[in-house]
């Protein structure tokens, strides 16, 4: 893969309204990426492989909890810098940022938000420096946008509960630690429990032939009659709100993240624009070539601000799950399209592994079907504004 030359878009001075602090954080996880991720993400990605070499890395600029709070190891920071952070990995690579997400939002804060005192001080500190990784099983074989219908299930055995079931498509869970795992008790209410890694019944085999998300661990969670302490049980929220709530985080950073892979697509396209000639002269001087950037320069900076004020709503406690699925929809599909177009603008070149776009584009065939569809989050925004349910 060529040198990084990123250099970050900011058409509409964006970067005024950002702290001093937020500005520190992102050229912190920025300067990162360029280092540590991009000189080996197109080998990992090529290999299939996550390139577990950079979790100290990600530990070190924040990325495991940002938001929560520095009693239990997290950054303590707020939610603007949490979605620099994801965008600037994303920028190098959504697998990447995708492993962070699962840490922080999908696996940190329900035990934050969710969990006991001793549940947070046993489990937040190892996650926040990346002593140990975890995954958050949700997802099942027949239920996959219908998470209510989850078969996965829990006994009460009195000293213990058994936990019976699988989870499919699972971030992270080839190599995880610790799982929270979303599973019914014998009322069919779901709760969510710690499984760790060790425990008799709990196996974790690896998903193999993806050509989305290479540099991402993606498996499945398989439970044969697992003993969990009953300690492990996340006491303070159960329901389908407890997941969702998880999902709502893990969604926002998304939104910020697929910015970055946008940027990334357009850097690198309107470089080589001005660079390659033909009919002598830079393929940038032709207006079809020059529609496409613009179009591109216009849509990340629309992104960017619905980004930032949905940013400004979190922090205030405001913002709503259906406003976050608003902009988790909006800027993947943006990303994805960029992608699109950046690639053709590369002619060849823009398939091979020499340019990031080509792995932009595919990882974001995840990233616009994972944490909701495309099309459930348009069913989202769809009730929410007609008061009418079109999912079943
Ligand atoms: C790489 C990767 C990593 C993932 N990581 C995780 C993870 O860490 N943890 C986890 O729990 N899950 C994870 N997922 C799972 C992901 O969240 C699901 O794939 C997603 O929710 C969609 O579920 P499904 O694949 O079963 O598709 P389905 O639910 O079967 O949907 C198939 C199609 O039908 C459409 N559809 C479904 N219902 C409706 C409806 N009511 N109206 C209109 N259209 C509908 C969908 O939009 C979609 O286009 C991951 C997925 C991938 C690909």
């Amino acid at each position: 893969m060529r040198p990084d030359l990123f250099e970050a878009p900011d058409y509409y001075n964006l970067d005024d309204l950002l702290t001093e602090e937020h500005k520190l954080i992102r050229d912190a996880a920025r300067a990162w990426v360029k280092r540590d991720v991009s000189p080996i993400i197109e080998q990992a990605a090529q290999d299939a492989k996550f390139p577990k070499s950079i979790i100290p890395g990600l530990a070190e600029i924040g990325a495991f909890g940002p938001y929560i709070p520095e009693q239990y190891g997290g950054a303590g920071l707020d939610q603007i810098s949490y979605g620099l952070i994801m965008q600037e990995i994303e920028r190098g690579d959504s697998g990447v940022r995708s492993t962070a997400s699962v840490q922080s939002s999908l696996v940190m804060y329900p035990i934050w938000k969710y969990g006991s005192e001793e549940q947070r001080n046993k489990f937040l500190p190892k996650l926040a420096s990346g002593e140990f990784m975890g995954s958050f099983g949700l997802t099942e074989p027949d239920h996959g946008s219908n998470p209510s219908g989850m078969v996965t299930n829990f006994k009460d055995m009195g000293d213990h509960y058994l936990l019976n079931g699988a989870k499919l498509w699972i971030s992270n869970s080839p190599f995880c630690d610790v799982a929270v795992v979303w599973a019914k008790n014998e009322e069919g209410c779901i709760h969510g429990l710690i499984v760790e890694r060790g425990m008799e019944g709990f196996s974790t085999p690896e998903t193999h032939n993806k050509w989305s998300l290479r540099a991402s661990a993606t498996g499945e969670l398989i439970f044969q009659d697992v003993k969990v302490p009953k300690e492990n049980l996340l006491p303070n929220k159960s329901g389908l709100g407890a997941p969702l709530g998880c999902l709502d985080s893990a969604r926002y950073g998304i939104a910020w993240g697929a910015i970055g892979a946008a940027m990334d697509c357009y850097d690198t396209a309107l470089r080589y624009a001005k660079e390659r000639i033909q009919f002598g002269k830079p393929i940038a001087a032709f207006q079809l070539q020059q529609k496409k950037l613009a179009e591109m320069i216009t849509e990340i900076t629309k992104a960017q601000l619905l980004a930032l004020r949905l940013g400004q709503l979190k922090n205030e406690d405001r913002a709503t799950s259906a406003q976050i699925s608003m902009a988790k929809r909006n800027n993947v599909d943006m990303a994805i399209k960029i992608a699109r177009e950046a690639r053709q603008i590369l002619g060849g070149m823009g398939i091979t592994g020499e340019y990031s776009i080509m792995r932009h584009m595919m990882n974001l065939e995840s990233v616009i079907t994972y944490e909701g569809t495309h099309d459930i989050h348009l069913l989202i925004t769809g009730l929410d504004i007609t008061g009418e349910n079109a999912f079943k």
